[in-house]
């Protein structure tokens, strides 16, 4: 069976950076991805660059930031005053809240976002919320486990089901 349209996929795959060779992650039969394909889940080009393969297939291909996950917008880094990261006590949180921290906020509408911490001082903290790998050209290579047609049920969930899909 091919990979097109509501079919569910499994595979394992290495992800690195295309231009540093730096290793990002790796997925291996135990934590293979499945994902229902052609519903809007994952990177595009990522399911584009997947087509038609089968079980058993390899790929190798790279993705430039622009088609992953963004280049860097400096737009996305922020000064916040240092004080909506005291504690309880009117303290900043030397442990919790280090160079390098990746902190969950939300903004005024209440979205979700994740920052990294770029710079402290006493006044203020520069934070990043660019993904962490935008301006990153990705490069993936891995093997197709299987392909199967889509459950009625996947179907109207928007999400694979199953061992390495959405439980519940
Ligand atoms: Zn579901």
């Amino acid at each position: 069976m091919q990979i097109s349209h509501q079919k569910v996929v499994t595979l394992t795959y290495k992800l690195t950076d295309h231009t540093t060779k730096e290793h990002i992650e790796e997925t291996t039969h135990e934590n293979a991805l499945t994902f229902l394909y052609g519903v809007g889940g994952m990177i595009p080009e990522f399911e584009e660059k997947l087509a038609g393969k089968s079980a058993g297939e390899h790929f190798d291909f790279h993705i430039l930031a622009a088609n992953a996950y963004g280049e860097q917008d400096p737009q996305q880094i922020a000064m916040l005053p240092a004080n909506i990261f005291h504690n309880e006590d009117g303290k900043f949180d030397d442990k919790m809240f280090q160079v390098g921290s990746i902190v969950p906020m939300s903004d005024n509408e209440g979205n979700q976002l994740r920052g990294r911490i770029l710079e402290i001082s006493d006044e203020a903290i520069k934070m990043d919320f660019n993904h962490p790998l935008a301006g990153t050209d990705l490069h993936f290579s891995g093997t197709i486990l299987e392909v199967r047609n889509a459950e009625e049920e996947e179907l109207a969930h928007g999400h694979a089901h199953g061992p390495h899909g959405h439980q519940h």
